[in-house]
């Protein structure tokens, strides 16, 4: 690699930078901490990166990521206010603005309480919770693609899909939101967690939901039904509490989460003709 002054780091481990606490060292490992870093890198690689935001929705193998990683380093990690409206820097962590909202009774984007993921992840992912996606508030993204050209894009000009968004290979940079005030939204976060914490096992390793809901149903629900919960391989495990999640009990490998999707991914062809598409991103 030619790049100069850039921060450029060796065999980092992703182990430790998925929430899943699975993954290989990455063998060259950017921290963008400028736009003009990110153009350089970008160019430098012929745009083939892989971009890491929180790591809480990626499946990465155990070998060696070849591929080179990016994350946006602590210069994208800002919120700024005005009234109602939010400018928030990409690798701003959601809980942060979150936070802020609670403190200022601001409504929009609180459904997302408890999604452990960066502000530029879950714009890309277009995540949602409780019946309201990350994208109904968001009035502007500004992002890079692959050539190293930024622009700001307004709502009207992206698509924003269910867990998709034309963000897919472009770097979100930053975002505004519209959001509302509300005196019930901490009576609502406080639901929306609780909830959470009753439905979803929270207190280990996982990515999240693995799979997208069929039309008119739940990947959750269809799992059940196959008598899945709690199948276990080496240290994975399809958790007892929500059969979508696959939870890292003990020091589970790539391969051992692999097969229990493609497990799952038959037994619930076998019993209702459904293919469950995958939610979660692999790397490697
Ligand atoms: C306990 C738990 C609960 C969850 N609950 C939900 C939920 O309720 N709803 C839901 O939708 N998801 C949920 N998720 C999944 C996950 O949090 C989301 O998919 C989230 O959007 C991923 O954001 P991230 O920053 O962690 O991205 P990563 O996992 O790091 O990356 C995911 C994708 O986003 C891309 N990306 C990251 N940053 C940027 C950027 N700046 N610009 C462009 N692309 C970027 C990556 O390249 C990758 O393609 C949950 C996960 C966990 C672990």
């Amino acid at each position: 690699m030619s790049i100069k002054k850039i921060e450029l780091r060796q065999h980092v481990d992703l182990k430790g930078l998925t929430t899943i606490k699975i993954g290989g060292p990455a063998r060259h490992f950017f921290v963008a901490h400028s736009r003009d870093d990110l153009a350089e890198i970008s160019k430098d690689t012929g745009g083939a990166w892989y971009l890491l935001g929180r790591g809480s929705n990626l499946l990465v193998k155990d070998s060696c990521i070849e591929k080179p990683v990016i994350t946006l380093g602590e210069e994208f990690d800002y919120l700024r206010a005005d009234n109602e409206t939010l400018e928030v820097g990409a690798a701003t962590p959601f809980s942060r603005v979150l936070n802020h909202c609670l403190k200022s009774d601001l409504s929009g984007v609180h459904n997302l309480a408890g999604i452990p993921a960066s502000c530029g992840g879950l714009l890309r992912m277009n995540a949602s919770s409780f019946k309201r996606e990350i994208s109904a508030c968001v009035t502007e993204v500004e992002a890079m693609d692959k050539s190293g050209t930024i622009s700001r894009i307004a709502k009207e000009a992206l698509f924003f899909g269910y867990r998709a968004s034309s963000l897919k290979d472009s770097i979100v940079l930053r975002a505004w939101f519209i959001l509302h005030r509300d005196t019930r939204v901490k009576n609502e976060v406080r639901n929306f967690l609780k909830i959470r914490r009753e439905t979803q096992e929270l207190s280990l390793p996982s990515c999240g939901c693995i799979f997208k809901n069929p039309p008119g149903t739940s990947a959750g629900f269809l799992i059940e039904q196959c008598g899945l919960k709690g199948l276990t391989k080496n240290g994975a495990q399809i958790s007892r509490k929500h059969a979508n999640f696959i939870v890292n009990v003990k020091n589970a490998s790539y391969e051992d989460v692999d097969y229990l999707t493609r497990f799952i991914k038959d037994s619930v062809y076998k019993k209702f003709g459904i293919i469950l598409e995958e939610e979660i991103e692999r790397w490697g």
